[in-house]
């Protein structure tokens, strides 16, 4: 007999002080149930250990949804954390959120942004549908907005280009471009970057 396995349900098993499944409540009813596809497993997986590794004793926190729209990640959660804890939190957040921007959904290669039928898609060459979609005069590839981390603490927002062969992210200047596609953050709302 064949067994069907569902990596979401092993991910919500090996986590359940983020996910809180219901004990009487199927894992796909659990709130943090992913809805992406298969070749995101990895990197939330990744997610996962290391938001579980950054939660001290008197911290709780609550997966409500992981999910694909318009062919982004979307971690969502809760939780009444420490300092500490919520800003390696949410670097574990936008670390995943960013390598799913360049993780193909269907297998778990590197990937790029498709549009087919109005619909973009992140996918690898062999799963690839449409069109790529080319990057647009003033932004750049792989560059996100990410809250600020300092001596250990969110401090404000920055530009990072997220590197997906080292799975970190290295500061870049925000650009004036970029941040214009972008109209509700200012370049003033950038505390603390340092030029050069
Ligand atoms: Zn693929």
């Amino acid at each position: 007999m064949r067994v069907v396995t569902d990596w979401r349900i092993d991910l919500i098993r090996a986590h359940p002080d983020l996910f809180h499944p219901a004990r009487r409540a199927p894992e796909t009813a659990c709130g943090g149930y992913p809805k992406c596809g298969d070749g995101w497993c990895e990197l939330l997986n990744s997610a996962c250990a290391r938001i579980g590794a950054a939660l001290e004793k008197s911290d709780t926190l609550n997966v409500v949804y992981i999910g694909e729209k318009l062919s982004k990640l979307h971690f969502c959660w809760r939780g009444n954390l420490s300092a500490e804890a919520e800003a390696k939190i949410a670097d574990a957040v936008a670390r995943a959120e960013a390598r799913a921007q360049v993780t193909c959904e269907e297998c778990g290669e590197e990937g790029r942004l498709y549009c087919s039928a109005g619909v973009p898609l992140t996918r690898c060459v062999v799963h690839a549908r449409g069109q790529p979609v080319q990057v647009t005069l003033g932004r750049e590839e792989n560059v996100h907005i990410v809250r600020r981390v300092v001596a250990g603490k969110l401090r404000g927002i920055c530009c990072r280009r997220y590197n997906r062969e080292t799975d970190t992210f290295v500061d870049v200047p925000p650009y004036a471009h970029w941040v214009d596609l972008h109209g509700e953050i200012l370049p003033s709302s950038f505390e603390g970057y340092e030029y050069g």
